[in-house]
């Protein structure tokens, strides 16, 4: 836990959050600021800062957290129309907030190339 770190206070409970799901590995929340009708938010609750810190010791939790998002799209009702999970590395790819989280959108049409 990194007490300066926004995820982490919200993963630990002492920043509220609109929580979608959790369990010992990975807390979901909406986002604050959706860009599409479901956003969601998956967050390990481990401390990385950026994909470029994930290791072969967190394969396991990276499993989870595409299963996570995969059960959540259909708990969410987006898992037939489609939806994107996206994380991003860097500030140079958007990343605003350095604890890893993975974007779970749908509910709207998306188109490819993303910005
Ligand atoms: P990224 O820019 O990929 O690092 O994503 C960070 C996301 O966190 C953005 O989509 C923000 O809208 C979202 N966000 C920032 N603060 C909060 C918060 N307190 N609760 C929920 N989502 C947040
Ligand atoms: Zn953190």
């Amino acid at each position: 836990m990194a007490s300066d770190c926004l995820f982490c206070r919200i993963v630990s409970g002492s920043i509220d959050a609109r929580i979608v799901h959790q369990d010992d590995q990975v807390v979901a929340f909406h986002d604050i600021s959706p860009q599409a009708p479901t956003h969601v938010l998956i967050c390990p609750r481990q401390h990385l800062a950026t994909l470029n810190e994930v290791t072969a010791a967190h394969e396991g939790l990276m499993g989870h957290v595409v299963r996570t998002a995969a059960d959540l799209a259909k708990t969410l009702g987006i898992a037939e129309s489609g939806y994107r999970l996206v994380a991003n590395c860097q500030s140079g790819a958007g990343q605003s907030v350095f604890h890893i989280h993975f974007h779970l959108l749908g509910g709207r049409t998306f188109i490819w190339p993303p910005g």
